[in-house]
């Protein structure tokens, strides 16, 4: 490919989007590297052998409250209709997570469950839905006590398999992201958008790629490509065994530390070992996930077949378990959680401070700017960022 415009290195929900965007809106031409060797990210999805959909890194479900970027992709797939649903194993029942009115009645007897009831709505107001951390400050010792139920049955193990430590040490972003709700809205989601791609995440992102001036390599690790001189803020292009200037775009959308080759120490992330087990029964659970907040090392386990529509008609289910672990490249893990400490927070903006001096350089995404991004949230993201890059370039 002559003359390009944009290098992007790597083809996940940013990378596409960003390429998506020069080609189609700007006419450039567009190399897109990716060192795995299929599209998509970590939103890859594939039929397995019973012709069920599997989501290879764990659960995917869509939605967003962003009417743009719902309409973005709306250009690139159908949609499924789909509204997520989650229980989670507590006492040896399955309750509704998030914690709602319902669970309340099941894990209390009628008379207090209806006591803790009235308290949540005269406090906060019915379909509040409030953070547990918050609800934690409570004086009123009966909302007290069931704040303590719900952090200590719902939260406290689950955080510290996902996290490796306790709820009040992550950052309160993320377990206000499962609040405790003041209705029967059972939903995990309230988004006014929630789907599924008709046909999957990898054709909706082939059909994102699929333009005229965009080539697509896999298998391609950015070395094989790129190099980058930072002392003279200059990049090189690698083709058939020569170097050349490069003075196009480049989006990057790995790891920053992974372009200093983490000289100020690494970025902490959560990793997941992902353990699919196909099940010789038709259904194996009666929602798509259920959380295990207590007796087992894994976090939490998906059944695909919940997410098919129509049924499939296979006589086996295939489920997925979640075992959360401390990121180790070595063991060939996968960052997908960016786990926020102040110091991991410096040393981040050491590091994006650096890339800033190459002014060709976009850093873009969840492990670029090292942010715990939606699938939504990159969309917009890199959305901005073309909207930016077309506003500025010369
Ligand atoms: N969480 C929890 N118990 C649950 C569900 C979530 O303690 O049953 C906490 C946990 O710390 C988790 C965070 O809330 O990391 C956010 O959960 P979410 O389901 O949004 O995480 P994701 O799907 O992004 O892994």
């Amino acid at each position: 490919m002559k003359g390009l415009d944009a290098i992007v290195v790597g083809a996940g929900v940013s990378g596409a989007v960003m390429a998506e965007r020069m080609a189609s809106q700007l006419g450039w031409k567009v190399l897109v590297i990716e060192q795995r060797s299929h599209i998509g990210g970590n939103c890859f999805d594939e039929l397995d052998k019973d012709g069920i959909r599997i989501h290879r890194y764990g659960p995917h479900l869509f939605h967003t409250d962003r009417e743009a970027v719902w309409k973005y992709l709306s250009n690139f797939t159908r949609w499924q209709p789909y509204e997520h649903r989650v229980l989670s194993s507590i006492d040896e029942k399955l309750v509704p997570i998030p914690f709602n009115l319902t669970s309340i009645e099941q894990c209390f007897p009628v008379e207090k469950a209806q006591q803790m009831i009235e308290a949540l709505v005269t406090r906060f107001g019915i379909d509040a839905r409030v953070p547990i951390l918050e609800l934690r400050k409570e004086a009123d010792p009966l909302l007290a006590e069931l704040a303590d139920f719900i952090y200590q049955k719902a939260f406290v193990n689950y955080t510290s398999k996902q996290w490796g430590v306790s709820p009040d040490a992550i950052s309160p972003a993320v377990t206000a992201r499962v609040p405790v709700v003041v209705s029967r809205d059972d939903r995990y989601f309230t988004d006014p958008w929630q789907a599924l791609p008709a046909d999957g995440y990898t054709a909706m992102f082939r059909s994102i790629l699929d333009q005229p001036t965009i080539e697509v390599r896999l298998n391609t690790p950015m070395s094989e490509v790129l190099r980058f001189d930072w002392q003279h803020q200059q990049i090189y292009r690698r083709e058939a065994g020569a170097e050349s200037l490069f003075t196009g775009k480049v989006i990057y959308t790995g790891m920053i530390d992974q372009l200093f080759a983490a000289d100020l120490g690494a970025l902490r992330y959560r990793s997941l070992r992902f353990s699919f087990e196909r099940k010789d029964q038709p259904w194996w659970q009666p929602a798509t996930t259920v959380n295990y907040p207590n007796d087992h090392d894994y976090t939490r386990i998906t059944e695909f077949r919940h997410l098919m529509q129509p049924e499939p008609a296979a006589a086996a289910t295939t489920v997925v378990y979640e075992f959360p672990k401390e990121f180790d490249p070595a063991a060939g893990d996968e960052p997908y959680y960016p786990v926020f400490t102040e110091n991991g927070q410096h040393r981040f903006e050491d590091y994006a401070a650096r890339a800033k001096t190459m002014p060709q350089l976009h850093c873009l995404g969840r492990l670029a700017q090292y942010k715990y991004f939606d699938m939504d949230d990159a969309v917009a993201n890199a959305l901005d960022a073309f909207d930016h890059l077309e506003a500025t370039h010369g």
